[in-house]
């Protein structure tokens, strides 16, 4: 006999969690079960290249809310099963285990895999990613008998592993097919400004440079050799080139969508009683010129799950929620408002020489986002233009002595003769 919710989500990461978190506060009295192929209960995945991978938290520090909370809420935790099939017809799915759940709406929550290297030697032991407690276990258990780590890829989840790896005093190699870290995220103030202070921990950063193979020994990654034939010795890699949205049930079931599921502003696929949030899910995003794109954060899972949410209870609301993100790096602490994406305009406020600044990017004369360095007042500051989509001259968000909350837009006052 298959059970029944009248709520099923599928993932309990940061947004299937709060989904059933938000269902819950907004008193929905149905029964709630959250389907996740890990066996762990909801975590937070943010630590995991950070404080977490540091040995800073424990698991038990990370969890998104203590082993009662489910219970006492009635949200049950149905761990370690992967969702293979969506029969949306008979709103039905079914599990790698052959366990087939019913249900009255679906929440599709399922996040990404992380992309894997395509070369020969990709899949040799000491190759790690950095996705789940467990590829971060895995990492943690073979550093002791590691001395040297390639990071592969430049992004924020390379370069925090890379940051925590150098402290424990390993030998560090960043390689970037890109000819700047960060590159997919940022301006180049900024990619200039981390490869710097990686540079200055001791981390190799190599631009430019492409993965042909990894190269290994009994099972054993040895090295990375690289496209010109140089070869990067290492005992282990690490791959952090992105990730794959999980999708792939859903799409068979029909599901509209291209890189990621499309949902529209109330998070609901084109599939009856079937919603997407989080990181598989693609949306029309004012704060990207309203392009079609994936957002990758915890401010955005949780933002897309309250929306679902609303939209179950019968109190629906848009998203329409202002993107925001951090990095920690080192005792760098990255904040970033808004989506840098079509900035025709960058202004640095502030020296980067000082580890503390912001660099504001612009379209067409508004602020549309900034990375704020060591620089809270400024994304504080920052937020209120983001939000507002302030026209500001470049001269007066560089000017340190002027707040950038003081340059918010004010609504003209008509003046009557
Ligand atoms: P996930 O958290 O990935 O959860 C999806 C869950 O669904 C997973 O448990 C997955 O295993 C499971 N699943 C997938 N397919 C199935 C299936 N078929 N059946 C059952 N279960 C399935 N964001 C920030 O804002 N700030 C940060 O500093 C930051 N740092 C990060 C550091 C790391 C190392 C990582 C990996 C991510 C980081 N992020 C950060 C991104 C942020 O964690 C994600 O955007 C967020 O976790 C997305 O939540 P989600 O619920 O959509 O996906």
């Amino acid at each position: 006999m298959k059970e029944r919710y009248d709520v099923l989500i599928v993932g309990g990461g940061h947004a299937g969690a709060q989904a059933a978190i938000a269902l819950r506060q907004r008193k929905f009295s149905g029964s709630i079960a959250i389907v996740g192929d890990e066996v762990d209960p909801p975590y937070e995945r943010p630590p995991l290249s950070k404080e977490y991978l540091s040995g800073d938290k424990p698991f038990e520090r990370i969890l998104i809310r203590p082993a009662t909370f489910w219970r006492e809420r009635e949200i049950a935790l149905l761990t370690g099963q992967v969702v293979t099939t969506v029969n949306p017809d008979a709103h039905l799915v079914q599990t790698d285990g052959g366990a087939a759940f019913g249900y009255g709406n679906l929440i599709w929550a399922a996040g990404g895999a992380p992309r894997r290297l395509a070369c020969s030697g990709h899949d040799l032991n000491g190759v790690h990613s950095v996705r789940t407690r467990a590829d971060v276990d895995r990492l943690m258990g073979e550093l002791d008998l590691t001395e040297r780590v390639c990071v592969v890829g430049g992004g924020y989840i390379g370069l925090e592993a890379a940051a925590v790896i150098s402290k424990f005093g390993k030998s560090v190699t960043v390689l970037e097919a890109q000819d700047r870290v960060l590159a997919r995220v940022a301006g180049a103030a900024l990619s200039r400004f981390y490869e710097a202070e990686h540079r200055a921990h001791g981390v190799d950063v190599r631009l430019g440079v492409t993965v042909d193979c990894l190269e290994g020994k009994a099972g054993r990654v040895t090295g990375v050799r690289l496209a010109d034939g140089t070869v990067v010795p290492c005992e282990m890699v690490i791959v952090g080139i992105g990730i794959i949205p999980s999708v792939v049930p859903l799409s068979v079931a029909g599901a509209v969508g291209a890189n990621g599921v499309l949902v529209d502003e109330y998070c609901q696929t084109s599939l009856p009683d079937v919603y997407a949030i989080g990181d598989c899910a693609a949306h029309r995003n004012r704060f990207a010129n309203d392009a079609v794109l994936r957002v990758e954060s915890v401010q955005n899972a949780n933002d897309m799950a309250v929306v679902a949410a609303r939209a179950i209870v019968g109190d629906p609301e848009r998203y329409d929620a202002v993107p925001w993100f951090w990095s920690n790096q080192y005792d760098l602490r990255l904040q970033t408002i808004g989506l840098s994406i079509g900035h025709d305009e960058i202004v640095v406020r502030g020296a980067t020489t000082n580890r503390s600044f912001s660099v504001i990017y612009l379209r067409q004369g508004r602020v549309i986002a900034l990375d704020c360095v060591n620089a809270t007042k400024d994304y504080v500051g920052g937020r209120a233009l983001v939000l507002d989509g302030t026209i500001a001259a470049p001269t007066a968000l560089a000017d340190l002595d002027i707040p950038l909350k003081d340059l918010v837009n004010r609504t003209p006052v008509a003046v009557v003769a």
